[in-house]
Protein backbone atom coordinates (compact mmCIF):
# COMPACT_ATOMS: atom_id res chain seq x y z
CA UNK A 1 0.00 0.00 0.00
CA UNK A 2 1.13 3.35 -0.84
CA UNK A 3 -0.34 6.93 0.30
CA UNK A 4 -0.68 9.31 -2.88
CA UNK A 5 -1.74 12.26 -0.65
CA UNK A 6 -3.53 12.79 2.37
CA UNK A 7 -6.75 10.97 0.90
CA UNK A 8 -5.48 8.60 -1.61
CA UNK A 9 -3.56 5.21 -0.96
CA UNK A 10 -2.52 3.42 -4.04
CA UNK A 11 -3.94 -0.67 -2.58
CA UNK A 12 -1.64 -2.67 -4.67
CA UNK A 13 1.96 -1.93 -6.84
CA UNK A 14 0.59 -2.64 -10.42
CA UNK A 15 0.66 -0.27 -13.57
CA UNK A 16 -1.29 1.44 -15.52
CA UNK A 17 -2.64 -0.23 -18.72
CA UNK A 18 -1.77 1.41 -21.57
CA UNK A 19 -4.07 -0.33 -23.91
CA UNK A 20 -6.99 0.78 -21.76
CA UNK A 21 -10.53 2.62 -22.79
CA UNK A 22 -11.35 4.37 -20.05
CA UNK A 23 -10.62 5.21 -16.22
CA UNK A 24 -12.77 3.16 -14.01
CA UNK A 25 -14.57 4.81 -10.41
CA UNK A 26 -16.12 2.00 -8.45
CA UNK A 27 -18.70 4.13 -6.63
CA UNK A 28 -19.36 2.37 -3.66
CA UNK A 29 -20.38 4.82 -0.98
CA UNK A 30 -20.44 8.13 -1.80
CA UNK A 31 -23.44 7.53 -3.99
CA UNK A 32 -22.76 11.57 -5.30
CA UNK A 33 -22.11 13.21 -8.23
CA UNK A 34 -20.60 16.25 -6.01
CA UNK A 35 -18.46 16.97 -3.17
CA UNK A 36 -16.65 13.74 -3.65
CA UNK A 37 -12.97 13.08 -3.44
CA UNK A 38 -13.18 9.45 -5.10
CA UNK A 39 -14.82 10.83 -7.88
CA UNK A 40 -13.00 14.43 -8.05
CA UNK A 41 -9.68 12.05 -8.50
CA UNK A 42 -10.98 9.92 -10.92
CA UNK A 43 -11.98 12.79 -13.17
CA UNK A 44 -8.10 14.02 -12.32
CA UNK A 45 -7.07 10.61 -13.46
CA UNK A 46 -9.14 10.08 -16.59
CA UNK A 47 -7.92 13.98 -17.70
CA UNK A 48 -4.25 13.11 -16.85
CA UNK A 49 -4.40 9.80 -18.90
CA UNK A 50 -6.82 10.97 -22.09
CA UNK A 51 -9.21 8.98 -21.42
CA UNK A 52 -12.93 8.92 -20.59
CA UNK A 53 -14.29 8.08 -17.05
CA UNK A 54 -17.04 5.20 -16.28
CA UNK A 55 -18.27 5.14 -13.36
CA UNK A 56 -19.83 2.05 -11.78
CA UNK A 57 -22.27 0.87 -9.26
CA UNK A 58 -23.51 -2.53 -8.14
CA UNK A 59 -26.50 -3.56 -6.24
CA UNK A 60 -25.63 -7.25 -5.22
CA UNK A 61 -28.36 -9.47 -3.05
CA UNK A 62 -26.02 -11.26 -0.55
CA UNK A 63 -24.47 -8.04 1.85
CA UNK A 64 -25.77 -8.91 5.35
CA UNK A 65 -29.01 -7.61 6.32
CA UNK A 66 -29.76 -7.13 2.46
CA UNK A 67 -33.61 -6.63 2.60
CA UNK A 68 -36.26 -4.67 0.55
CA UNK A 69 -36.00 -1.70 3.11
CA UNK A 70 -32.22 -0.59 1.97
CA UNK A 71 -32.49 -1.90 -1.47
CA UNK A 72 -35.37 0.62 -1.81
CA UNK A 73 -33.42 3.49 -0.35
CA UNK A 74 -30.11 2.93 -2.74
CA UNK A 75 -32.31 2.86 -5.59
CA UNK A 76 -34.35 5.93 -4.75
CA UNK A 77 -31.25 7.33 -5.69
CA UNK A 78 -30.12 5.64 -8.75
CA UNK A 79 -32.45 7.31 -11.39
CA UNK A 80 -31.58 10.70 -10.33
CA UNK A 81 -27.33 9.65 -10.48
CA UNK A 82 -27.66 8.61 -13.84
CA UNK A 83 -29.36 12.07 -15.09
CA UNK A 84 -26.60 14.03 -13.20
CA UNK A 85 -23.72 11.56 -14.48
CA UNK A 86 -25.15 12.34 -17.99
CA UNK A 87 -25.20 16.03 -17.64
CA UNK A 88 -21.62 15.63 -16.05
CA UNK A 89 -20.63 14.14 -19.94
CA UNK A 90 -19.64 11.05 -17.89
CA UNK A 91 -20.86 7.06 -18.32
CA UNK A 92 -22.68 6.08 -15.55
CA UNK A 93 -23.34 1.94 -15.38
CA UNK A 94 -25.66 0.45 -12.50
CA UNK A 95 -26.15 -3.41 -11.78
CA UNK A 96 -28.62 -4.60 -9.58
CA UNK A 97 -27.83 -8.19 -9.36
CA UNK A 98 -30.78 -9.84 -8.25
CA UNK A 99 -29.86 -13.65 -7.46
CA UNK A 100 -27.38 -16.57 -8.16
CA UNK A 101 -28.17 -16.83 -11.62
CA UNK A 102 -27.05 -13.15 -12.32
CA UNK A 103 -23.78 -12.01 -14.09
CA UNK A 104 -20.77 -11.97 -11.28
CA UNK A 105 -17.57 -10.28 -11.23
CA UNK A 106 -18.76 -7.40 -13.23
CA UNK A 107 -15.84 -4.90 -11.30
CA UNK A 108 -13.57 -7.29 -12.59
CA UNK A 109 -14.99 -7.56 -16.07
CA UNK A 110 -15.17 -3.49 -16.17
CA UNK A 111 -11.60 -3.42 -15.13
CA UNK A 112 -10.20 -5.47 -18.15
CA UNK A 113 -10.82 -2.18 -19.90
CA UNK A 114 -9.85 -0.01 -17.41
CA UNK A 115 -6.86 2.17 -17.25
CA UNK A 116 -6.76 2.03 -13.44
CA UNK A 117 -9.66 1.90 -10.96
CA UNK A 118 -10.45 4.51 -8.07
CA UNK A 119 -12.36 2.80 -5.49
CA UNK A 120 -13.72 4.23 -2.15
CA UNK A 121 -12.48 3.77 1.04
CA UNK A 122 -14.53 3.21 3.88
CA UNK A 123 -13.21 1.67 6.87
CA UNK A 124 -16.09 -0.93 7.73
CA UNK A 125 -18.59 -3.52 7.39
CA UNK A 126 -18.14 -4.90 3.64
CA UNK A 127 -16.02 -2.44 2.09
CA UNK A 128 -12.56 -3.33 3.66
CA UNK A 129 -12.83 -6.45 1.99
CA UNK A 130 -14.16 -5.80 -1.36
CA UNK A 131 -11.11 -3.25 -1.93
CA UNK A 132 -8.53 -6.05 -0.47
CA UNK A 133 -10.04 -8.42 -2.90
CA UNK A 134 -10.21 -5.94 -5.83
CA UNK A 135 -6.36 -4.59 -5.11
CA UNK A 136 -5.35 -8.68 -5.13
CA UNK A 137 -7.67 -9.77 -8.43
CA UNK A 138 -6.48 -6.40 -10.41
CA UNK A 139 -3.40 -5.66 -12.78
CA UNK A 140 -4.01 -2.17 -13.03
CA UNK A 141 -3.68 0.35 -9.89
CA UNK A 142 -6.34 0.33 -7.46
CA UNK A 143 -6.88 3.93 -5.86
CA UNK A 144 -9.28 4.13 -2.31
CA UNK A 145 -9.76 7.39 -1.41
CA UNK A 146 -11.34 9.01 1.38
CA UNK A 147 -14.74 11.15 1.56
CA UNK A 148 -15.73 9.89 4.46
CA UNK A 149 -15.54 13.07 6.70
CA UNK A 150 -14.71 16.36 6.72
CA UNK A 151 -10.78 15.90 7.62
CA UNK A 152 -9.05 12.93 5.93
CA UNK A 153 -8.87 10.17 8.09
CA UNK A 154 -5.58 10.01 7.58
CA UNK A 155 -4.73 13.22 9.66
CA UNK A 156 -5.43 11.00 12.78
CA UNK A 157 -2.43 8.33 12.67
CA UNK A 158 -4.32 6.21 15.62
CA UNK A 159 -7.31 5.52 18.02
CA UNK A 160 -8.39 8.49 19.47
CA UNK A 161 -9.48 7.39 22.95
CA UNK A 162 -12.66 9.79 22.93
CA UNK A 163 -14.17 12.88 21.78
CA UNK A 164 -11.90 14.96 24.19
CA UNK A 165 -8.69 13.63 22.65
CA UNK A 166 -9.99 13.76 18.90
CA UNK A 167 -11.57 17.51 19.57
CA UNK A 168 -8.57 19.77 19.96
CA UNK A 169 -7.34 18.34 17.31
CA UNK A 170 -10.11 18.65 15.03
CA UNK A 171 -10.74 21.94 15.80
CA UNK A 172 -7.12 22.99 14.85
CA UNK A 173 -7.42 21.43 11.46
CA UNK A 174 -11.08 22.46 10.72
CA UNK A 175 -10.11 26.01 9.30
CA UNK A 176 -8.31 24.09 6.16
CA UNK A 177 -11.02 22.10 5.58
CA UNK A 178 -14.67 23.60 6.10
CA UNK A 179 -14.67 25.62 2.83
CA UNK A 180 -16.32 24.78 -0.53
CA UNK A 181 -15.66 22.19 -2.41
CA UNK A 182 -13.64 22.76 -5.95
CA UNK A 183 -15.60 20.44 -8.47
CA UNK A 184 -13.66 18.67 -11.32
CA UNK A 185 -15.45 18.53 -15.06
CA UNK A 186 -13.67 15.59 -17.70
CA UNK A 187 -12.50 17.03 -20.68
CA UNK A 188 -13.73 13.67 -22.88
CA UNK A 189 -17.32 12.69 -22.79
CA UNK A 190 -18.34 9.39 -21.99
CA UNK A 191 -22.72 8.88 -21.83
CA UNK A 192 -22.70 6.36 -24.84
CA UNK A 193 -19.62 4.12 -24.25
CA UNK A 194 -19.75 0.54 -24.76
CA UNK A 195 -19.00 -1.37 -21.42
CA UNK A 196 -18.34 -4.90 -21.16
CA UNK A 197 -21.55 -4.96 -18.21
CA UNK A 198 -24.84 -5.30 -18.01
CA UNK A 199 -26.92 -1.63 -16.74
CA UNK A 200 -29.95 -1.79 -15.55
CA UNK A 201 -32.02 1.24 -15.92
CA UNK A 202 -34.33 2.06 -12.52
CA UNK A 203 -37.18 4.32 -12.58
CA UNK A 204 -38.82 5.28 -10.01
CA UNK A 205 -41.92 3.25 -10.68
CA UNK A 206 -40.04 0.12 -11.42
CA UNK A 207 -38.68 -0.06 -7.73
CA UNK A 208 -40.82 -2.49 -6.31
CA UNK A 209 -41.35 -5.12 -9.13
CA UNK A 210 -36.99 -4.93 -9.55
CA UNK A 211 -36.71 -5.65 -5.72
CA UNK A 212 -39.31 -8.09 -5.63
CA UNK A 213 -37.04 -9.93 -8.10
CA UNK A 214 -34.36 -10.25 -5.76
CA UNK A 215 -33.36 -12.89 -3.48
CA UNK A 216 -33.45 -10.93 -0.44
CA UNK A 217 -34.79 -10.50 2.90
CA UNK A 218 -38.66 -9.01 1.73
CA UNK A 219 -39.60 -8.84 5.44
CA UNK A 220 -38.55 -5.36 6.30
CA UNK A 221 -40.57 -3.21 4.24
CA UNK A 222 -39.12 0.30 2.62
CA UNK A 223 -39.26 3.20 4.44
CA UNK A 224 -42.70 5.33 3.81
CA UNK A 225 -40.85 8.00 6.27
CA UNK A 226 -37.76 8.48 4.50
CA UNK A 227 -36.87 8.65 0.58
CA UNK A 228 -33.31 7.86 -0.97
CA UNK A 229 -31.07 9.84 -2.70
CA UNK A 230 -29.01 13.26 -3.03
CA UNK A 231 -32.63 15.43 -3.64
CA UNK A 232 -35.05 14.03 -1.19
CA UNK A 233 -31.42 14.27 1.28
CA UNK A 234 -30.88 18.20 0.31
CA UNK A 235 -34.80 18.77 0.75
CA UNK A 236 -33.98 17.50 4.28
CA UNK A 237 -31.00 19.44 4.43
CA UNK A 238 -33.14 22.36 3.42
CA UNK A 239 -36.08 22.32 6.21
CA UNK A 240 -33.40 21.33 8.70
CA UNK A 241 -31.44 24.47 8.17
CA UNK A 242 -34.28 27.07 8.32
CA UNK A 243 -36.66 25.78 10.67
CA UNK A 244 -35.12 23.32 13.12
CA UNK A 245 -31.38 24.15 13.33
CA UNK A 246 -32.61 27.48 15.74
CA UNK A 247 -33.87 25.52 18.06
CA UNK A 248 -31.44 22.21 17.68
CA UNK A 249 -29.73 22.51 21.08
CA UNK A 250 -32.89 22.02 23.17
CA UNK A 251 -35.05 20.10 20.95
CA UNK A 252 -32.21 17.44 19.84
CA UNK A 253 -33.18 16.11 22.89
CA UNK A 254 -37.18 15.50 22.25
CA UNK A 255 -38.03 12.65 20.35
CA UNK A 256 -41.17 13.85 20.51
CA UNK A 257 -40.27 16.72 18.40
CA UNK A 258 -38.96 16.99 15.17
CA UNK A 259 -35.98 18.82 16.50
CA UNK A 260 -32.58 16.91 14.90
CA UNK A 261 -31.50 16.89 11.20
CA UNK A 262 -32.52 13.37 10.32
CA UNK A 263 -29.82 13.08 7.79
CA UNK A 264 -27.78 10.01 9.29
CA UNK A 265 -28.84 7.67 6.29
CA UNK A 266 -28.39 10.04 3.85
CA UNK A 267 -24.65 10.78 5.07
CA UNK A 268 -24.60 7.12 5.36
CA UNK A 269 -24.90 6.20 1.61
CA UNK A 270 -23.21 9.04 0.93
CA UNK A 271 -26.03 10.80 -0.74
CA UNK A 272 -24.90 13.88 1.76
CA UNK A 273 -21.94 14.97 1.97
CA UNK A 274 -20.81 16.17 5.17
CA UNK A 275 -18.81 18.76 3.60
CA UNK A 276 -21.97 20.13 1.90
CA UNK A 277 -23.88 19.96 4.97
CA UNK A 278 -21.39 21.47 7.30
CA UNK A 279 -21.27 24.22 4.67
CA UNK A 280 -25.06 24.90 4.79
CA UNK A 281 -25.27 24.63 8.82
CA UNK A 282 -22.28 27.14 9.11
CA UNK A 283 -23.78 30.09 7.01
CA UNK A 284 -27.46 29.37 8.42
CA UNK A 285 -29.25 31.97 9.85
CA UNK A 286 -29.24 30.24 13.30
CA UNK A 287 -27.64 30.92 16.32
CA UNK A 288 -23.73 30.35 16.82
CA UNK A 289 -24.94 27.67 19.84
CA UNK A 290 -26.99 25.52 17.39
CA UNK A 291 -24.72 25.84 15.00
CA UNK A 292 -21.92 24.48 17.64
CA UNK A 293 -23.76 22.02 18.82
CA UNK A 294 -24.70 20.33 15.12
CA UNK A 295 -21.32 20.50 14.14
CA UNK A 296 -19.84 19.08 17.20
CA UNK A 297 -22.43 15.47 16.30
CA UNK A 298 -21.13 15.82 12.91
CA UNK A 299 -17.31 16.45 12.83
CA UNK A 300 -16.71 15.49 16.19
CA UNK A 301 -18.62 12.70 16.68
CA UNK A 302 -18.99 11.47 13.73
CA UNK A 303 -15.27 11.55 12.95
CA UNK A 304 -14.17 10.03 16.19
CA UNK A 305 -16.45 6.83 14.91
CA UNK A 306 -14.47 6.21 11.67
CA UNK A 307 -11.30 7.15 13.45
CA UNK A 308 -12.24 4.13 15.66
CA UNK A 309 -13.44 1.81 12.76
CA UNK A 310 -10.17 2.85 10.63
CA UNK A 311 -7.48 1.62 13.72
CA UNK A 312 -9.49 -0.65 15.74
CA UNK A 313 -9.90 -3.94 13.94
CA UNK A 314 -11.89 -5.58 16.95
CA UNK A 315 -14.71 -2.51 15.69
CA UNK A 316 -17.44 -5.62 15.38
CA UNK A 317 -17.20 -6.46 18.85
CA UNK A 318 -16.81 -6.16 22.96
CA UNK A 319 -12.97 -6.71 22.82
CA UNK A 320 -12.53 -3.13 21.44
CA UNK A 321 -13.71 -1.55 24.61
CA UNK A 322 -11.32 0.20 27.18
CA UNK A 323 -9.41 -1.63 29.90
CA UNK A 324 -12.11 -0.39 32.63
CA UNK A 325 -15.33 -1.45 31.05
CA UNK A 326 -13.68 -5.15 30.08
CA UNK A 327 -13.32 -5.34 34.04
CA UNK A 328 -16.66 -4.41 34.89
CA UNK A 329 -18.23 -6.73 32.45
CA UNK A 330 -15.87 -9.21 34.28
CA UNK A 331 -17.20 -8.15 37.58
CA UNK A 332 -20.39 -8.14 37.22
CA UNK A 333 -21.24 -11.38 34.67
CA UNK A 334 -22.97 -13.22 37.42
CA UNK A 335 -25.47 -10.20 38.20
CA UNK A 336 -28.78 -11.97 37.66
CA UNK A 337 -30.53 -9.96 35.37
CA UNK A 338 -33.98 -8.69 36.53
CA UNK A 339 -35.70 -9.83 33.02
CA UNK A 340 -34.47 -11.42 29.88
CA UNK A 341 -36.09 -10.79 26.99
CA UNK A 342 -35.10 -13.51 23.68
CA UNK A 343 -34.66 -11.56 20.22
CA UNK A 344 -38.09 -12.12 19.06
CA UNK A 345 -39.49 -10.51 22.01
CA UNK A 346 -37.26 -7.66 21.47
CA UNK A 347 -37.45 -7.00 17.84
CA UNK A 348 -41.04 -7.33 18.14
CA UNK A 349 -41.43 -4.67 21.03
CA UNK A 350 -42.62 -6.86 23.37
CA UNK A 351 -40.93 -5.76 26.80
CA UNK A 352 -42.79 -4.65 30.17
CA UNK A 353 -41.16 -1.02 29.16
CA UNK A 354 -43.50 1.14 26.68
CA UNK A 355 -40.57 3.89 26.21
CA UNK A 356 -38.60 1.34 24.79
CA UNK A 357 -41.16 -0.49 22.72
CA UNK A 358 -41.77 2.91 21.11
CA UNK A 359 -38.04 3.28 20.25
CA UNK A 360 -38.07 -0.59 18.65
CA UNK A 361 -41.52 0.89 16.75
CA UNK A 362 -40.07 3.76 15.63
CA UNK A 363 -36.67 1.59 13.83
CA UNK A 364 -38.74 -1.46 12.58
CA UNK A 365 -41.67 0.77 10.96
CA UNK A 366 -39.07 4.04 9.77
CA UNK A 367 -35.63 2.39 9.68
CA UNK A 368 -34.30 5.40 12.18
CA UNK A 369 -34.57 5.76 15.47
CA UNK A 370 -34.02 8.85 17.51
CA UNK A 371 -30.68 9.40 19.19
CA UNK A 372 -31.95 10.38 22.62
CA UNK A 373 -34.18 6.87 22.81
CA UNK A 374 -31.22 4.90 20.62
CA UNK A 375 -29.10 5.40 24.17
CA UNK A 376 -31.68 4.17 26.47
CA UNK A 377 -32.52 1.56 23.64
CA UNK A 378 -29.03 -0.22 23.69
CA UNK A 379 -28.69 0.62 27.63
CA UNK A 380 -31.90 -1.76 28.06
CA UNK A 381 -30.69 -4.62 25.80
CA UNK A 382 -27.55 -4.78 27.95
CA UNK A 383 -29.61 -4.82 30.92
CA UNK A 384 -32.17 -7.59 29.58
CA UNK A 385 -30.23 -10.06 28.04
CA UNK A 386 -28.32 -12.94 29.74
CA UNK A 387 -24.70 -11.91 28.78
CA UNK A 388 -23.03 -8.78 27.19
CA UNK A 389 -22.04 -10.55 24.30
CA UNK A 390 -25.50 -11.26 23.64
CA UNK A 391 -26.17 -8.11 24.24
CA UNK A 392 -24.17 -6.67 21.64
CA UNK A 393 -24.98 -9.44 19.09
CA UNK A 394 -28.74 -8.44 19.25
CA UNK A 395 -28.33 -4.60 19.07
CA UNK A 396 -25.80 -5.18 16.01
CA UNK A 397 -28.61 -6.93 14.09
CA UNK A 398 -31.40 -5.14 15.23
CA UNK A 399 -29.70 -1.77 14.53
CA UNK A 400 -28.42 -2.98 11.38
CA UNK A 401 -31.47 -4.95 9.84
CA UNK A 402 -34.03 -2.30 10.43
CA UNK A 403 -32.03 1.38 10.24
CA UNK A 404 -31.09 2.95 7.01
CA UNK A 405 -28.23 4.37 8.76
CA UNK A 406 -27.25 0.95 9.87
CA UNK A 407 -23.89 -0.45 8.77
CA UNK A 408 -22.05 2.29 9.48
CA UNK A 409 -18.98 3.56 11.79
CA UNK A 410 -21.47 5.28 13.66
CA UNK A 411 -23.74 2.03 14.43
CA UNK A 412 -20.27 0.16 16.12
CA UNK A 413 -19.42 3.14 17.81
CA UNK A 414 -22.81 4.24 18.96
CA UNK A 415 -23.57 0.65 20.44
CA UNK A 416 -20.19 0.08 21.87
CA UNK A 417 -20.82 3.31 23.34
CA UNK A 418 -24.00 1.42 25.62
CA UNK A 419 -20.84 -1.14 26.96
CA UNK A 420 -18.19 2.15 27.76
CA UNK A 421 -17.03 2.87 24.49
CA UNK A 422 -15.33 6.70 24.24
CA UNK A 423 -17.26 7.60 27.71
CA UNK A 424 -15.77 7.09 31.11
CA UNK A 425 -16.43 5.04 34.54
CA UNK A 426 -19.19 5.92 36.35
CA UNK A 427 -21.00 4.56 39.62
CA UNK A 428 -21.25 0.94 40.47
CA UNK A 429 -24.49 -0.44 39.80
CA UNK A 430 -25.57 -4.33 39.37
CA UNK A 431 -24.90 -5.74 35.70
CA UNK A 432 -23.32 -2.15 34.76
CA UNK A 433 -20.73 -1.99 36.85
CA UNK A 434 -19.34 1.54 36.36
CA UNK A 435 -20.59 1.41 32.82
CA UNK A 436 -23.06 4.18 32.72
CA UNK A 437 -27.06 3.43 33.62
CA UNK A 438 -29.63 4.91 32.26
CA UNK A 439 -33.35 3.58 33.31
CA UNK A 440 -36.64 4.89 30.85
CA UNK A 441 -38.02 6.06 34.24
CA UNK A 442 -35.26 9.04 33.99
CA UNK A 443 -35.07 9.23 30.48
CA UNK A 444 -38.79 9.26 30.26
CA UNK A 445 -38.61 12.40 32.18
CA UNK A 446 -36.53 14.39 30.04
CA UNK A 447 -39.21 15.26 27.12
CA UNK A 448 -42.66 14.45 26.70
CA UNK A 449 -42.60 10.41 26.35
CA UNK A 450 -46.27 9.94 26.41
CA UNK A 451 -46.73 11.95 23.45
CA UNK A 452 -43.67 9.89 21.52
CA UNK A 453 -45.46 6.25 22.29
CA UNK A 454 -48.56 7.55 21.10
CA UNK A 455 -46.75 9.05 18.11
CA UNK A 456 -44.95 5.24 17.50
CA UNK A 457 -48.17 3.64 18.03
CA UNK A 458 -49.42 6.13 14.70
CA UNK A 459 -47.13 5.03 12.61
C1 LIG B 1 -27.18 2.32 20.24
C2 LIG B 1 -26.85 3.35 19.21
C3 LIG B 1 -26.82 3.00 17.87
C4 LIG B 1 -26.51 3.96 16.90
N1 LIG B 1 -26.50 3.57 15.59
C5 LIG B 1 -26.23 4.50 14.63
C6 LIG B 1 -26.22 4.11 13.26
O1 LIG B 1 -26.46 2.95 12.92
N2 LIG B 1 -25.92 5.06 12.33
C7 LIG B 1 -25.69 6.37 12.68
O2 LIG B 1 -25.44 7.20 11.79
N3 LIG B 1 -25.68 6.74 13.96
C8 LIG B 1 -25.95 5.87 14.95
N4 LIG B 1 -25.96 6.25 16.26
C9 LIG B 1 -25.62 7.66 16.60
C10 LIG B 1 -26.83 8.61 16.61
O3 LIG B 1 -27.84 8.06 17.37
C11 LIG B 1 -27.34 8.94 15.21
O4 LIG B 1 -26.28 9.40 14.41
C12 LIG B 1 -28.45 10.00 15.22
O5 LIG B 1 -29.56 9.51 15.92
C13 LIG B 1 -28.85 10.35 13.81
O6 LIG B 1 -29.94 11.24 13.83
P1 LIG B 1 -29.82 12.69 13.22
O7 LIG B 1 -29.27 12.61 11.84
O8 LIG B 1 -31.13 13.36 13.43
O9 LIG B 1 -28.71 13.31 14.19
P2 LIG B 1 -28.36 14.82 14.51
O10 LIG B 1 -28.59 15.05 15.96
O11 LIG B 1 -29.02 15.76 13.59
O12 LIG B 1 -26.77 14.83 14.29
C14 LIG B 1 -26.14 15.19 13.06
C15 LIG B 1 -25.26 14.09 12.54
O13 LIG B 1 -24.18 13.88 13.44
C16 LIG B 1 -23.85 12.50 13.51
N5 LIG B 1 -24.11 12.03 14.89
C17 LIG B 1 -25.11 12.39 15.71
N6 LIG B 1 -24.99 11.76 16.90
C18 LIG B 1 -23.89 10.98 16.81
C19 LIG B 1 -23.22 10.11 17.70
N7 LIG B 1 -23.68 9.88 18.93
N8 LIG B 1 -22.12 9.46 17.27
C20 LIG B 1 -21.64 9.68 16.02
N9 LIG B 1 -22.21 10.53 15.13
C21 LIG B 1 -23.32 11.16 15.52
C22 LIG B 1 -24.78 11.79 12.54
O14 LIG B 1 -24.11 11.65 11.30
C23 LIG B 1 -25.95 12.76 12.41
O15 LIG B 1 -26.67 12.66 11.22
C24 LIG B 1 -26.23 5.30 17.27
C25 LIG B 1 -26.25 5.65 18.63
C26 LIG B 1 -26.55 4.68 19.58
C27 LIG B 1 -26.56 5.09 21.02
Amino acid sequence: MRRINERVVQLNDAETNDNARYVLYWMQMYKRTSHNHALTFAIRKANALDQPLVVYEGLKYYYPWANDRIHAFILEGVEEKRREFERLGIRYVFFLQNGKSSPKQTVARLAEDAACIVTDDYPCFIIPEHNRRIAELATIPVYAVDSNGIIPMSKFEKEEYAAYTIRPKINKLLPNYLKPFDEERVNITSVDLEVECPDTIVVTDDIASLIAECDIDHSVKPSEYYRGGTANGRARLRKFVEDILPNYETARSKPDRDGSSRLSSYLHFGFLSPLEVAVAVHGADAPQSAKDSYLEELIVRRELSFNFTRHNSNYDSLASLPAWAQKSMRGHVEDERQFNYSLEQLENGETHDDLWNAAQREMAVTGEMHNYVRMLWGKNVIAWSPTYEIAFETLVHLNNKYCLDGRDPNSYAGILWCFGKHDRPWMQRPVFGTIRYMTSGSTGKKFDSKKYIEWTKGL
